[in-house]
């Protein structure tokens, strides 16, 4: 099964990937992965991509899609891959067309996971965290006891700036931006299958596994 997985942050792309990557055992590609391992590897082309990165600069399209063609080759993708975080435009879709139809395979179905903008706000926003002793609470999913202090320790709770309202929206709204006129690619493709992520976790898993059951 040759998977894409799609989902705006706090969606519960990453429980939903670990969920099929322990059922059906496909490797779970994740873009960060894929370079730290190609770094680690020393490939001509890690070396490439840690060239640019050490400078501070985005690594360009011809090596991360270099990069996705030799994670894709490997042996371990022979029964299937769950790509996640690529490709992440519709230029990256297109060469990954072209990598599979090279590798003999094609896309079985683009995963993407659903959930309203004012779910996600409630899911982003509501962390806090403990001054004194780290410790993370969630104020609708693990509140504390007692609002405004950790249960550990006493201590005072805060909310990090990346988690406020204002900083999660503008993320939330430049991803959707990123995202749809992907979503319209894969749809012409007819790959998407849209997911309603705002069940349960289980259900979520659910829904998916009776897409995959259909692809063994
Ligand atoms: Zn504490």
């Amino acid at each position: 099964m040759n998977l894409v997985l799609m989902g705006l942050p706090g969606a519960g792309k990453g429980t939903q990937a670990d969920k099929i990557v322990e059922k059906y055992g496909v490797p779970h590609i994740s873009t960060g992965d894929m370079f730290r391992a190609a770094m680690k590897e020393g490939t001509e082309l890690g070396l490439k991509a840690k060239s640019f990165m050490d400078k501070g600069e985005l690594v360009p399209d011809e090596v991360t899609i270099g990069i996705v063609r030799e994670r894709l080759s490997k042996s371990d993708c022979e029964n299937g891959f769950l790509l996640d975080g690529f490709p992440r435009t519709v230029a990256q879709a297109e060469a990954l067309e072209n990598i599979l139809v090279e590798l003999g395979k094609k896309i079985d179905y683009v995963i993407n996971i659903q959930v309203d903008q004012s779910i996600l706000m409630e899911r982003l926003t509501g962390r806090r965290i403990c001054k004194s002793c780290g410790a993370t609470y969630h104020l609708v999913f693990n509140p504390p006891a007692e609002p405004g202090t950790c249960d550990r320790c006493g201590g005072e709770l805060y909310q990090r700036p990346d988690d406020n309202a204002e900083t999660v929206q503008n993320r939330l709204e430049v991803n959707m931006k990123q995202t749809q006129p992907l979503l319209d690619f894969y749809q012409g493709k007819g790959y998407l299958k849209n997911i309603n992520g705002q069940q349960h976790i289980d259900q979520v898993f659910s829904d998916i596994d009776l897409l995959l059951k259909g692809l063994i």
